[in-house]
């Protein structure tokens, strides 16, 4: 049964509690959302998620998304839910007020992402991507386009797509073909195929924005000759309403393992109308900043489907009946004990727990780098709030999807064969969960990211702006009575990745092919420390509370017996990352392509 109640205790404490000390400061553009305004949003953010978008939930998955004439209809009820959306201001939450945005805090918005996630993946596809639009307009395209297309894309009026894949050209944007023609007037027709376009077509809204990678025709080849163009569905009018059909027709909706209520389609450009984002054959570097924040946006996806996952297990293991506890009888007066009894069914609550608190926990984190990057004065501040997020972007967005994938098929198995039955609903957490690994580049993709681009820039300069808080935390509390264990556990996974980092960049430097052997286990190695450290953090604070008496004495206790699991049970993983890692690429590649 899919239930869930938003995890507000646990989102205060990472929003106000956990990252007060993590060197980005007070930022002074901030100072007007205060606690309980914070607190008020993120309740009201529960209610639309509860109340509107888990009803929708399992009907949207039985239904699907159809194609009638040409045009794409979503699930029963999605139309509904999302003018209740727009109309309520959650499309704008994060977005700039020069465009109609709220310009709430990041980890605001995050946490709300979080929770439309956990209740409707496939419905957060619609406002989400149309967000990320907006970040690549504003900062790549005309002031003319700006005004014209940001307020109507802000408000959710009209909605966003991003599209780059082709049939014959995923990963490797380098081969796509869909081509652009100057015009005399300045803009630009466009003709190609792209295919796996989410939200591509609907009727959420009454026009819809492509962001569109296509070559000119005197562009080099590979992804040096890549531009980006804004293709609106409908040409608008010159009074800002929805004109002519602009050429952009639907082949096909995809019919897929999950997310069945968002509409992934094959479009097809013929001559249609486009206006370039950024500079001619610097397309790339304009998608990227679309690209780095639906990666945030993915990595959350996984956690909030990991969440779901995760309080739809414990409501099952409470319910369901069977065999007695190791212990002794627990339910005298039942025929058997709740299956929450059991060591085994124990184990798999507790690691979805540890996964999604350990995930919040960073992404919390990274929350606060992206309002410094926006809002800090000093500029040292901003340069290692830059310097985070780009790290830990590519972490992010594999580590939380992975976990939540994992979490959403533990849920499975704590509903044993009924989890296999689609009356659970908790197999479709782990169809919808699975995509996530996959779109916004592949989780290995993410990885090679890591290493080969994010770990050696700037001669290790990204790489600081995580290690100097750990290792200084790490100083400051070693010999803390209580938790030295915990901070050595810490310490020493934090050693294996430093120890990682040498090998690789030093293997890597003579052999490529050793950093991409090393890449997923180093990416796992960093996650894992990035979310002890987090856990340590938290466990000093749930500590401090309690001897100050706190009156939520439950919430900190739990908050230790989580930590305390983590480090038990989940950190250990480190180690078998490390000597992955140390291992090298001899076995992986040793066999001949035809062996296989
Ligand atoms: C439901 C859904 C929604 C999507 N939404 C969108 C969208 O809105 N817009 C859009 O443009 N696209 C979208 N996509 C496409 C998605 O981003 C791609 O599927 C993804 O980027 C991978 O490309 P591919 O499927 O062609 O796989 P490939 O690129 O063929 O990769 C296959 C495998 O090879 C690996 N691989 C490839 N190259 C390398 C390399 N150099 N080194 C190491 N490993 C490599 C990959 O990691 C992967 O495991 C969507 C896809 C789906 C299924």
């Amino acid at each position: 049964m899919q239930v869930y109640e938003a995890p507000l205790r646990d989102m205060r404490f990472v929003i106000h509690e956990l990252h007060q000390d993590d060197g980005f400061g007070d930022l002074e553009a901030l100072e007007e959302f205060s606690p309980d305004l914070v607190d008020a949003v993120l309740e009201e953010a529960a209610k639309v998620a509860q109340e509107v978008l888990l009803p929708l939930n399992r009907s949207g998955d039985i239904e699907g998304c159809t194609l009638e004439n040409g045009v794409v209809r979503t699930p029963k009820g999605f139309k509904e839910a999302y003018d209740m959306f727009r109309e309520g201001g959650w499309c704008a939450l994060a977005s700039d007020p020069e465009w109609g945005g709220q310009g709430l805090p990041e980890a605001v918005n995050k946490m709300t992402e979080e929770m439309i996630c956990s209740t409707n993946l496939s419905f957060s596809l619609y406002p989400g991507l149309t967000h990320g639009g907006t970040t690549a307009i504003e900062a790549y395209a005309s002031d003319e386009l700006k005004q014209f297309y940001l307020p109507k894309m802000v408000s959710g009026e009209w909605s966003g797509t991003m599209c780059l894949t082709e049939p014959h050209c995923g990963t490797d944007l380098g081969m796509l073909r869909t081509k652009a023609v100057p015009q005399a007037d300045g803009s630009y027709k466009l003709s190609g195929a792209k295919i796996f376009i989410s939200a591509g077509d609907h009727d959420l809204t009454e026009n819809i924005v492509h962001l569109v990678l296509a070559r000119l025709p005197d562009a080099p080849a590979g992804v040096k000759g890549i531009s980006l163009f804004l293709v609106p569905k409908y040409l608008p009018k010159e009074d800002g309403t929805p004109g002519p059909s602009n050429g952009v027709s639907v082949a096909a909706i995809e019919h897929k393992m999950g997310l069945k209520a968002s509409a992934t389609c094959q479009l097809n450009f013929d001559d249609s109308t486009g206006w370039l984002v950024g500079k001619p054959n610097k397309g790339m570097e304009a998608m990227f900043k679309m690209m780095n924040t639906e990666r945030v946006s993915v990595g959350v996806q996984g956690l909030g489907v990991g969440e779901a996952a995760y309080q739809s297990a414990v409501y099952y293991a409470r319910e369901r009946l069977q065999g007695r506890s190791l212990s002794g009888v627990k339910n005298p007066n039942g025929p058997a004990d709740p299956i929450i009894v059991h060591p085994d069914v124990r184990r798999m609550l507790m690691t979805m727990r540890a996964y999604n608190e350990g995930c919040r926990a960073l992404g919390g984190w990274v929350s606060r780098a992206l309002d410094a990057e926006k809002h800090a004065t000093d500029p040292a501040v901003k340069q290692n709030a830059e310097d985070f997020i780009a790290l830990m972007t590519p972490v992010v967005k594999a580590l939380f999807t992975d976990l939540g994938h994992e979490s959403a098929n533990l849920a499975v198995q704590v509903y044993g064969g009924h989890g296999y039955i689609a009356e659970s609903g908790v197999e479709q957490y782990a169809r919808d969960a699975r995509i996530a690994m996959i779109y916004e580049g592949t989780n290995g993709i993410q990885a090679l990211d890591l290493v080969g681009r994010k770990m050696p820039a700037h001669m290790g300069r990204y790489l600081r702006s995580f290690f100097h808080p750990v290792s200084s935390f790490v100083e400051a509390h070693k010999a803390d009575e209580q938790f030295g264990p915990m901070i050595a556990g810490l310490e020493k996974a934090f050693g294996a990745l430093q120890l990682s980092t040498g090998t690789i960049a030093q293997k890597g430097m003579k052999d490529p092919e050793e950093a991409g052997a090393a890449a997923t286990d180093y990416l796992r190695l960093m996650g894992l420390v990035a979310m002890a450290y987090c856990f340590a953090k938290s466990a000093l604070i749930a500590r401090d509370r309690l001897g100050e008496g706190t009156e939520e004495a439950g919430f900190y206790k739990a908050k230790l017996a989580t930590a305390q699991f983590y480090f038990d049970r989940i950190l250990p993983q480190a180690t078998a990352a490390f000597l992955a890692i140390k291992a090298g690429k001899a076995s992986m590649m040793a066999l001949d392509d035809a062996a296989f």
